[in-house]
């Protein structure tokens, strides 16, 4: 038996003032056939779990390229035909074979392309044919499309956010397509379509115990698989917006039931699902007045993992302001003052200009005379078991005494390893001011006394009434009050 397995991946932002071409992936990572390494990245699970399969089962995995980009703007045409035609070229030279599996995350958009992961599916069935079993692994703030749901026997997403089941998922993907190819089962799909579009983390109630009995469900009856597609706000298509997807065995009526029930259930969580988001001026009242230390302060928005650069002021100099001073910021995206800041070496204090220079919507960048603290070539940061890297970093101490990691590598703040590798003790710290909507949450709430979510309007199209989407068609929550009144009357 021979399975074929590849990952290509990103999230883009469509409203993000960055473009991604190929040394955005090279610079996340990019891994040539056979160069995987043996941890798994969010989206190539598959890799490691299949490499664990076909070794105790002893048939033959084939690896192609597995290659991730720090969410950001939208991909440039050749950059984009370039991996799929890499990936295609691979496969090609790999059959026959009896499955493929792609680790895919399931929101890139590209110049001339809506939907890069429908055209690569229908692209490896048209090369593979009718009888090959495909199986794919999405994140959830992706966007579901049926050239995908055509051109897939299995689909599986994280099911948690923090997506710290990442490497379940992918052991799901691989489990489902050798059973298939095993002839033990004959998986049937359905998709139910939520109409709406809302943060929906896990890691607090009603979605909680919704995933719990979500994968309880699974394996019991005919059930193989439930998903949740929870979309993406910040990328443009027709089909953004919160989905369920169930894969029962040979049984489509069982399929579409369930889909339906989780989907009415899931549409009902919406408002009720986000932790209270604070507005900049009281997120620094309720953090003053608190006894708590350290008190994490999270920028939901300006997210380099949803895209935007990460490189807002608006919230730091509302800090800068109020005089706060027993504060770290983990990270604020400037290569050019991070470059600056090598050239003057450690110790040295200069005037430096950093952040606020990629948009519009950022803030301006803050004018200051720092001391550099600290000096880090190839900074990183664990994600779970998964290293990130931050590319070259600074510390800067400003006049009050508060420090800034400046970062040269765009990333999202993870955990709080961010601070400790760049030598600042995070529980030392009164104040930590981080850039992340909730993946930081396990591995911060580890350390933190106080967690405040700050809703800092800034380059992030956080509400879909204003977003001013162009390629959205169908109606959706919160746009329209009651989405499936307005789809019937349409
Ligand atoms: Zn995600």
């Amino acid at each position: 038996m021979r399975i074929f397995c590849a990952s290509i991946a990103t999230e883009t932002n469509t409203f993000s003032p960055l473009r991604t071409d190929f040394s955005d992936f090279q610079e996340s990572f990019y891994a040539p056939p056979g160069q995987h390494p043996v941890t798994p990245t969010l989206c190539s699970a598959v890799f490691t779990e299949g490499r664990l399969r076909a070794a105790k089962e002893g048939w033959d995995l084939i690896e192609g390229t597995a290659t991730w980009a720090e969410p950001g703007g939208l991909v440039n045409r050749e950059t984009y035909e370039q991996l799929r035609d890499e990936v295609l070229g691979q496969l090609r030279a790999a059959m026959p074979v009896d499955g493929v599996i792609l680790g895919l995350h399931g929101a890139m958009v590209a110049q001339d392309y809506l939907d890069c992961e429908g055209d690569l599916l229908a692209h490896v069935r048209e090369l593979v044919g009718p009888d090959v079993v495909i199986g794919t692994s999405f994140d959830p703030h992706s966007h579901l499309t049926a050239l995908r749901v055509d051109n897939s026997d299995i689909i599986v997403a994280f099911k948690e956010f923090p997506h710290t089941d990442f490497v379940e998922t992918g052991r799901a993907v691989v489990d489902l397509v050798l059973r298939t190819l095993r002839g033990e089962i004959k998986p049937t799909k359905a998709v139910f379509d939520c109409h709406m579009i809302e943060v929906l983390p896990t890691s607090r109630e009603p979605m909680r115990s919704f995933i719990d009995r979500a994968k309880d469900m699974e394996g019991t009856g005919d059930i193989l698989s439930v998903s949740f597609i929870h979309g993406f706000m910040a990328g443009d298509v027709p089909d953004l917006g919160a989905k369920v997807i169930v894969t029962t065995n040979n049984n489509p009526a069982e399929a579409k039931q369930i889909a339906r029930n989780l989907g009415v259930e899931l549409f009902g969580f919406r408002g009720a699902t986000r932790p209270t988001f604070l507005k900049p001026e009281d997120a620094l009242d309720q953090a003053l007045a608190s006894d708590a230390k350290p008190i994490v302060l999270t920028d939901v928005w300006d997210n380099p993992g949803g895209g935007v650069p990460g490189d807002s002021t608006i919230l730091l100099r509302a800090v800068m302001e109020r005089g706060l001073t027993d504060y770290a910021v983990g990270t604020l995206w400037d290569p050019m003052a991070v470059r600056t800041c090598f050239s003057a070496g450690e110790g040295a204090v200069l005037p430096l200009r950093f952040g606020g220079k990629t948009g519009a919507r950022a803030g301006s960048p803050i004018d200051a005379e720092v001391r550099v603290k600290k000096l880090e070539r190839n900074a990183w940061q664990y994600f779970g078991e998964s290293i990130v890297p931050l590319g070259d970093c600074a510390v800067i101490e400003l006049p009050g005494g508060g420090e800034v990691i400046l970062n040269t590598n765009r990333s999202q703040s993870f955990d709080p390893s961010l601070f400790s590798n760049m030598g600042i003790d995070p529980a030392s710290k009164k104040y930590l001011f981080i850039k992340s909507t909730n993946h930081f949450y396990d591995a911060f709430a580890k350390i933190a006394g106080e967690i405040i979510y700050i809703d800092v309007h800034g380059p992030y199209p956080s509400d879909p009434k204003t977003n001013g989407y162009r390629h959205v068609k169908r109606p959706l929550w919160p746009i329209v009050e009651d989405p499936f009144a307005a789809s019937k009357a349409s």
